[in-house]
């Protein structure tokens, strides 16, 4: 064992159990591809699935984010435009931060609720409360 590995083994060993369970999540991403003048984002059902979050929420999202149309087409969604993969993980990881992690305590277990009319984002672990903000 090289002096780097072993440098590395022990600050693992030294990184609290509770912060590995912190970050026990992945920020989601996407897959996609560009045909033509248009993006293809491929099973975008099963992200916004691990997010929790409404589809139709999320395409409102990425719509005012992209400035351009999105359309559903089955599992997929199409944007009308060229968008990268960096740029679209991008603006799911923008999502998942503003609208799936809690503020609070940085953890994705969080629900929307509507609270006398109002939406609010509920979180599991430590009980925040916090306002979605408007898209
Ligand atoms: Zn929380």
């Amino acid at each position: 064992m090289d002096d780097y590995e072993e440098m590395l083994n022990n600050a693992y060993k030294l990184i609290p159990k509770e912060a590995l369970e912190h970050n026990r999540f992945e920020i989601p991403r996407v897959d996609s591809i560009i045909q033509g003048k248009k993006t293809f984002v491929k099973g975008i059902d099963s992200t916004i699935k691990e997010m929790r979050r409404d589809k139709k929420h999320f395409l409102k999202y990425l719509t005012k984010e992209t400035a351009t149309s999105v359309t559903e087409s089955g599992q997929n969604i199409i944007i009308n435009g060229k968008f990268g993969a960096i740029q679209l993980n991008k603006i799911v990881e923008n999502y998942f931060k503003q609208f799936v992690l809690c503020p609070a305590c940085g953890k994705p277990d969080t629900k929307i609720i509507l609270q006398q009319g109002t939406k609010m984002m509920k979180c599991e672990a430590c009980g925040a409360m916090t306002p979605v903000r408007g898209i």
